[in-house]
């Protein structure tokens, strides 16, 4: 079975320098010295002369800490976490963790993510405490509208964007001095493009915002054993951050490997004029390939399709978001979303296909290309 993902963190090797470090310092974590390193590797690969990072075990509990310390608990005033249904549950769980109820808004046709101008209008803006804005495999949503956006309508924002971290890079290479005024929470997951492993890191501009980040994952304390805040213990550990240091390290690397095989894939697409039907980086992170049936017509049909195509073949295939969050049967059946039908349809319409991480030989990642590619001939 050719797997939707084939993850590639760093290999022994080259973390062992790193773990040598820990047994020389015996310090195993509460932010210790190899975490401190990486948070510092970070800002400069992410928050350039604007923005800093707070590490954490993992990208749910960067959100959920993102959200305690921008918006706090949920109130009775204030019980409701705006977000798109169209997400990895995730978005949702790390809200309800901080005691909100999920209310699902649609997403916008063209970004798939949350609109700043539209949900202002939204009447469920009133009982909300916070809005988890949620970045679709990887698309950077407008961190200005959505600064903007907190700003006019005293709303806390957070933006989930777990798999977005070439994005980030991206944009601090194009404007180093550009501030993040909304916390954004990145997960380092196995399965993301910056993998530690199980991992995750708040980037923003606000430094005491970035401590009551650092102070909700760690049971609220701050300087003290005493608990000042909603807490729990979602920091990374200094085998994470060795991980993470490994990966930094191989990252010039990789996306190097990666624009490597985006072009030989992209000129695979052309050859068999596939292009319209794909979706692929840059305009989403390197570790999602997403199938688009389109709009005409039964796009639920030809997804089908092409699923029935890929399992004959033995390749997975999977809707990363499955059917939208509020149709996971814990969320189902709840009174908690507006009409979704542009999430309805893209949750028919775009289906994850196999991509590897670069690194592996690029004869082996080809023929898996060549494969897909096969089946998604045979498809109306
Ligand atoms: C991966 C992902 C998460 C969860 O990150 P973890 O590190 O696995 O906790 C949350 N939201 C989105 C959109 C994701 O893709």
């Amino acid at each position: 079975m050719v797997p939707v993902y084939r993850a590639r963190l760093p290999a022994a090797e080259a973390i062992l320098p790193y773990l040598r470090q820990i047994d020389a310092s015996g310090q195993y974590s509460n932010r210790g010295p190899l975490v401190w390193a990486f948070e510092r590797r970070l800002d400069s690969l992410l928050g350039g002369n604007a923005a800093h990072v707070v590490s954490a075990a993992s990208g749910t509990a960067a959100i959920a800490a993102a959200i305690l310390a921008t918006a706090g608990p949920a109130s009775a005033a204030a019980p409701l976490a705006l977000m798109p249904s169209y997400t990895f549950v995730a978005t949702a769980q790390a809200a309800e963790l901080c005691g909100y109820r999920p209310w699902f808004v649609d997403v916008d046709a063209a970004g798939w993510a949350l609109d700043p101008i539209r949900l202002r209008t939204n009447p469920q803006l009133g009982p909300a405490g916070v809005v988890v804005v949620a970045a679709p495999y990887g698309r950077l949503p407008d961190i200005e509208g959505w600064t903007r956006f907190a700003a006019d309508t005293g709303r806390a924002v957070v933006i989930d964007a777990a798999a977005s971290v070439e994005a980030l890079a991206r944009r601090v290479e194009a404007t180093p001095d550009a501030p993040v005024g909304v916390p954004v929470a990145v997960s380092l997951h196995a399965t993301k493009p910056l993998a530690c492993g199980e991992g995750g890191l708040v980037l923003w501009s606000d430094r005491t915002g970035l401590e009551r980040v650092a102070r909700a994952l760690n049971f609220g304390f701050l300087g003290s054993r005493s608990a000042q805040s909603a807490g729990f213990n979602g920091k990374m550990s200094e085998y994470h951050a060795a991980v993470g240091l490994a990966a930094l390290d191989g990252w010039g690397a990789r996306r190097s490997a990666v624009a490597r095989l985006h072009a030989r894939m992209a000129r695979m697409i052309q050859a068999r004029g596939l292009g319209p039907r794909l979706v692929a980086w840059p305009d989403i992170a390197s570790c999602y390939l997403l199938h688009d049936a389109g709009e005409a017509g039964d796009p639920a049909a030809r997804t089908q399709t092409l699923a029935r195509r890929l399992d004959e073949s033995r390749i997975e295939h999977r809707f990363w978001y499955g059917g939208g969050v509020h149709r996971e049967p814990v969320f189902l059946g709840r009174d908690g979303c507006d009409a979704l039908p542009v999430t309805e349809a893209l949750a028919m319409r775009l289906l994850g296909i196999p991509v590897r991480a670069p690194g592996g030989g690029d004869a082996e990642d080809e023929a898996v290309a060549a494969r897909v590619f096969d089946a998604m001939e045979q498809v109306p």
